[in-house]
């Protein structure tokens, strides 16, 4: 099999080699997860739970090395990788509550019973970006194992570590052979198989918008279930009558967090008028303090980017526009960027409309409530978005307003794993987390049996 290098993206050197699965291999992970799939789907409720208890036990077990695994990876930030790693316990924690819980329902009818049960759907494939590698696995495989699924999942090339080595604490664990398998790869040759192959019978992509319809549509030739995560252009709205000096305390960790490379980054800071000036003087020394440094530091807020080509891309945004004040990054080796705050002109700046997946965020003034809701709603993205004022309705009214699936009042949170995430518009398609993602790894089965005599 070949084998391909894996780069530190906070030096540039290579880490390690990881093989590069074909079509071949796909074929054959696939096949086995189908053979896996009958035992797996069989085995008692209560026994799938404390296996998947057990399996979040010895990732808590492993919980610093799998975090800095992902610091030299990805260039993610110590504290950030461990909350990372911790999410996954949770997420498999949580959903380990799962399988004795998976009740159908008993509907009255006339002349016997009518029952329905939640079915496995069988081999689910997952394709994962490189943005968040371990929670967005997580969240993917553990409500579809604890559905009784059997998973197979593409880690993004450019970061395979913890995704394989997830895998190989599930067989320690005590997850049977065949149940959760993790193959590095190209997206176009393993990922894309996941989408043909007729043993997959539902596809849950994370990553960019275009790639997200490539699959919907692949996905189309055999009704294959489909989740789909896809890009951001968040709002985060400040209005004259918030809280200025925590709004601006907070705004450079809504967009900045992770290097900007996050879907739900609060990439659209719309302020009111009355307040902008104001604001931006706050903003600014937020925005210089902002730690970006060696993301192994215990003090770093932000690392490196991901790649040299997503250096190139962020810069594409930045060095045409009207920049109103930067952070500062290291230079010399790796991918660093400065954090940096444009200033739009209008909505049709570039960067004010797509998705830059950089430490970028771009400014723009508005009115009153009626405008800020047709800003924040000017984009054909849903996925999040922060609104920060004391008044109690207009925090209400604005959060209706706002077509966006996961909304923060005076806070920029957007995901806990026992509430539902996903997009609206061109952000995705379905939910993940929550008390209802199981469900979506399911058919839902009806049965009727006769009592007549
Ligand atoms: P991407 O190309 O959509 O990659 C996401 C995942 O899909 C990776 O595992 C990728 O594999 C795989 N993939 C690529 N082409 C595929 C295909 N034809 N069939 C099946 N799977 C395929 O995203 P990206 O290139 O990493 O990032 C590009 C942009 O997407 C970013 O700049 C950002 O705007 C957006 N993005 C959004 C999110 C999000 O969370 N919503 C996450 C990441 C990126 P490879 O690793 O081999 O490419
Ligand atoms: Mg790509």
């Amino acid at each position: 099999m070949d084998s391909y290098d894996v780069i530190a993206p906070a030096t540039g050197a290579v880490l390690t080699t990881v093989p590069m699965n074909g079509v071949e291999e796909t074929d054959a992970a696939i096949a086995a997860a189908e053979r896996a799939f009958p035992g797996w789907r069989a085995v008692a409720p209560g026994d799938r739970a404390r296996l998947l208890r057990r399996f979040a036990a010895v990732v808590d077990a492993h919980l610093e090395e799998l975090a800095q695994l992902e610091v030299r990876n990805s260039g993610h930030t110590i504290g950030n990788a461990r909350w990372e790693a911790g999410n996954v316990r949770d997420v498999l924690d949580y959903y380990a509550g799962a399988p004795e819980r998976l009740s159908g329902r008993q509907i009255p009818v006339a002349g016997g019973l009518d029952v329905t049960f939640h079915e496995p759907l069988g081999v689910v494939g997952i394709i994962v970006p490189w943005n968040f590698p371990m929670p967005i696995a997580g969240w993917g495989f553990a409500p579809a194992l604890a559905a009784g699924n059997t998973v197979v999942l593409k880690p993004a090339e450019l970061t395979p570590l913890t995704a394989v080595r997830l895998a190989e604490l599930a067989l320690e664990a005590g997850l049977p052979e065949g149940v959760f398998t993790v193959l590095p790869g190209r997206g176009d040759v393993v990922g894309q198989r996941f989408v043909t192959h007729p043993g997959v019978r539902k596809v849950c992509f994370t990553g960019s918008t275009a790639v997200g319809k490539s699959i919907m549509a692949g996905c189309a030739e055999r009704v294959k279930r489909v989740t789909l995560e896809l890009g951001g252009k968040s709002a985060n709205i400040v209005f004259a009558d918030a809280d200025l000096e925590k709004a601006a305390a907070a705004a450079p960790g809504g967009v900045f967090d992770n290097a900007g490379q996050d879907c739900c980054a609060r990439s659209r800071l719309l302020v009111q008028d009355s307040v902008y000036d104001k604001f931006l003087e706050l903003l600014e020394p937020a925005v210089k303090a902002f730690r970006v440094e060696d993301p192994a530091l215990e003090t770093a807020q932000m690392g490196p980017l991901i790649s040299a080509a997503q250096r190139s891309r962020v810069e594409s945004y930045t060095s045409a526009a009207d920049v109103a004040f930067a952070g500062s990054a290291p230079d010399g080796d790796g991918w660093w960027f400065p954090p940096t705050v444009l200033l739009a002109r209008d909505t049709a700046d570039r960067h004010w409309r797509e998705e830059v997946f950089g430490p970028v965020v771009s400014v723009l003034r508005f009115r009153d409530e009626a405008e800020a809701v047709a800003l924040a709603n000017d984009t054909e993205y849903g996925l999040s978005g922060s609104i920060w004022t004391r008044d109690v309705g207009r925090a209400l009214r604005v959060s209706r307003g706002v077509d966006s699936g996961n909304l923060s009042v005076n806070s920029h949170s957007s995901v806990r794993y026992w509430t539902p995430f996903g997009g609206m518009k061109q952000s995705g398609l379905g939910r993940e987390l929550g008390p209802d993602a199981v469900l979506g790894f399911t058919d839902v089965k009806n049965v009727f049996i006769s009592t007549e005599e």
